[in-house]
């Protein structure tokens, strides 16, 4: 019987680190600011940005809310960034998503500044972790790096398997854990509809999944003492799942993620956390 990785536990940790971080700046004379951008009304991104508003004061972090109207056209947010990249008590932005069908997400976050980027979707920290040298990344990716590590796990020569290959959670997620020399497998729909998402997952000695489907992966693919760490969050009825089928998964795995409690609250630890390398970067400019 596989052992529950506690996400809340992990993030407790990182927390105290960025508690410490917030007094060592605040002898510096700085405060971090965060600056969130919204456009147009969305009902859950508003409780998502609330959200947020109290995690970051509960800790010692300013945060202010940018709500833009539904019609503005991305030369007036890309303005509006750049008022914020230029006013030096704001330390960290972020974009929220979605942002109306007529903006280019990508293109508004190349836009702020890569030391304000507190959610690591700038080309520039991206193109640092291609480097092995990120600073800021996004903060799923890190999240699952962070959860690992915790694990005290040595990913050297690990067969890890990825699947999913999004921007912001896949991609960078097999591009850290190749860092550390494991060998590191992406999967993705091209697998599934090949039908050989089956015998990749049966070999991984970890296992990462961020697709978005509730049961992609039954519980018997799971390999003997497997770490499993399911990204996915689905609704199924009035619950909420992830993409691994947990209840046989956790027979088989070593360790695993619950959904919800796994990956969810490290990846809103690791948010606090950027904010805090975003802050520090901004004392050395
Ligand atoms: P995306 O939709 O951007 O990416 C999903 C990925 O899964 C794509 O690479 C897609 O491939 C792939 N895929 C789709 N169907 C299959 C299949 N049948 N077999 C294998 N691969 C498949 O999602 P995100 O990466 O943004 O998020 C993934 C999940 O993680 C979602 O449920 C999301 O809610 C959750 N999430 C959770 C977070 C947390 O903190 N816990 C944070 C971020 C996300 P292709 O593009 O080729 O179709």
């Amino acid at each position: 019987m596989a052992n529950i990785i506690d996400g809340k536990i992990i993030a407790e940790k990182i927390k105290d680190y960025v508690k410490k971080e917030i007094e060592n700046l605040k002898s510096d004379g700085i405060i971090p600011k965060l600056v969130s951008i919204s456009v147009g009304e969305n009902q859950a991104s508003m409780v998502y940005i609330n959200q947020q508003k109290k995690n970051c004061e509960k800790i010692g972090i300013n945060y202010e809310i940018l709500s833009l109207p539904e019609d503005i056209n991305e030369q007036e947010i890309i303005e509006n960034i750049e008022k914020l990249n230029k006013n030096p008590e704001v330390t960290g932005i972020i974009l929220q998503l979605p942002l109306p069908k007529t903006v280019d997400a990508r293109k508004i976050q190349s836009k702020i500044l890569p030391e304000k980027d507190v959610e690591g979707v700038n080309p520039v920290n991206m193109g640092w972790i291609v480097y092995g040298r990120g600073i800021i990344g996004p903060c799923t990716a890190l999240a699952v790096k962070e959860i690992i590590d915790y694990l005290g796990i040595n990913l050297y020569g690990k067969e890890v398997v990825m699947v999913g290959h999004s921007d912001i959670v896949g991609k960078p997620v097999a591009l850290l854990l190749v860092d550390k020399f494991a060998t590191t497998t992406i999967c993705h729909i091209g697998t599934s509809d090949a039908g050989k998402l089956e015998e990749h997952v049966k070999r991984a000695e970890i296992l990462i999944v961020a697709v978005g489907k509730a049961n992609l992966i039954p519980g018997d693919w799971i390999r003997e003492g497997a770490i499993v760490i399911d990204i996915g969050i689905n609704k199924v009825g009035d619950k909420i799942v992830g993409d691994v089928e947990f209840e046989k998964a956790k027979e088989k795995a070593s360790w695993i993620t619950p959904v919800p409690g796994g990956v969810g609250p490290v990846t809103t630890a690791i948010l606090l956390k950027n904010v805090i390398m975003c802050a520090k970067w901004a004392k050395n400019r």
